[in-house]
């Protein structure tokens, strides 16, 4: 298992991703009571986009890049934009000084810094929020207990994000979510995905779950839907955005995130940002969107 987010970081499938997590974020600061956050495969928490991992296939130039200098942007992406650019300017680069990069692979859009979902999430969460973020990757974890400095509100846990559903959730707030975001590069990734979404719901019926999911062709993504749909939870969707034509099997064609308890105004959201992110990040002809119920 090797599996680096810094060589995607800012892609389309993180700014899909990260907008609708602010969007699940704010709506639990609506009410006083405090929340807590489990992000099960959670990452580095803060990339360097000008290193030299994230300019291999520079692929925040597809996604991050093509929408920050948006000026019709609908409010959650506003949003996100202003948190990811107040981000930049606060972090000091860790790596490669600018006077050492060739200035023509530099992408002038691109911040330096960028946050990855713990980093988001900690942004939005106030003082009395709790973030419980898990990653099995040492290295990883190490990274992102630097990253997160002295922030009292996180803990990190180096171990195996389905284990942490077992062990974490129902959180003792009662209120919250769990972000669960693996890298899809083992077999029966789904099936653990199905395991831990089971067990959330028996042991929480309140919790909000996210589960951010690529979307080849063929589907392999549908199956689950489909036990979700079976399940009958009081309430799932799923939203999904296509930005490319599939060139082969196997290829990357889009991303999508299932929701279950969404959050009160979420359809909102996805439609206000949905078409707008596909006009923007989609190649000609192969932008589409969709919101479907799964309850
Ligand atoms: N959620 C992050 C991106 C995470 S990328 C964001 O939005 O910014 C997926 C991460 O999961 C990688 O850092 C990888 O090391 C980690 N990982 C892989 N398998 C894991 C597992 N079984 N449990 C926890 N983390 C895992």
């Amino acid at each position: 298992m090797n599996y680096r987010h810094i060589y995607h970081a800012g892609n389309f499938g993180d700014v899909f991703k990260h907008i609708l997590l602010i969007d699940i974020i704010r709506s639990l600061c609506r009410k006083e009571k405090p929340f807590a956050v489990l992000d099960t495969h959670a990452g580095a928490g803060i990339y360097d986009l000008q290193a030299p991992e994230a300019r291999k296939k520079s692929e925040f130039v597809g996604g991050l890049a093509k929408i920050m200098g948006a000026t019709d942007a609908p409010e959650p992406v506003a949003r996100y934009l202003k948190i990811v650019r107040d981000f930049d300017t606060s972090e000091t680069p860790r790596r490669n000084s600018p006077a050492s990069l060739d200035p023509s692979e530099h992408h002038p859009d691109a911040p330096r810094c960028y946050p990855g979902s713990p980093a988001l999430v900690a942004a939005v969460a106030r003082k009395n929020d709790r973030l419980i973020l898990v990653e099995k990757q040492p290295a990883v974890a190490a990274e992102l207990r630097r990253g997160l400095k002295r922030d009292t509100r996180a803990v990190v846990h180096e171990m195996d994000g389905y284990n942490a559903v077992k062990a974490f959730v129902p959180p003792t707030e009662a209120r919250g979510m769990v972000l669960i975001d693996p890298p899809y590069e083992q077999e029966g990734e789904y099936e653990k995905i199905y395991q831990s979404l089971e067990i959330g719901m028996r042991r929480w019926r309140q919790g909000t779950f996210c589960v951010w999911y690529p979307i080849k062709e063929p589907g392999a993504h549908e199956a689950l839907m489909d036990r979700v749909r079976e399940s009958r939870w009081s309430e799932a969707c799923r939203v999904e955005i296509r930005v490319r034509p599939a060139v082969d099997v196997k290829s990357l064609v889009g991303c999508g995130l299932l929701v279950v308890n969404p959050p009160w105004g979420f359809s909102d959201t996805v439609k206000s940002v949905c078409p707008w992110l596909i006009n923007r990040l989609a190649h000609p002809g192969s932008g589409r969107w969709s919101l479907e119920r799964l309850s």
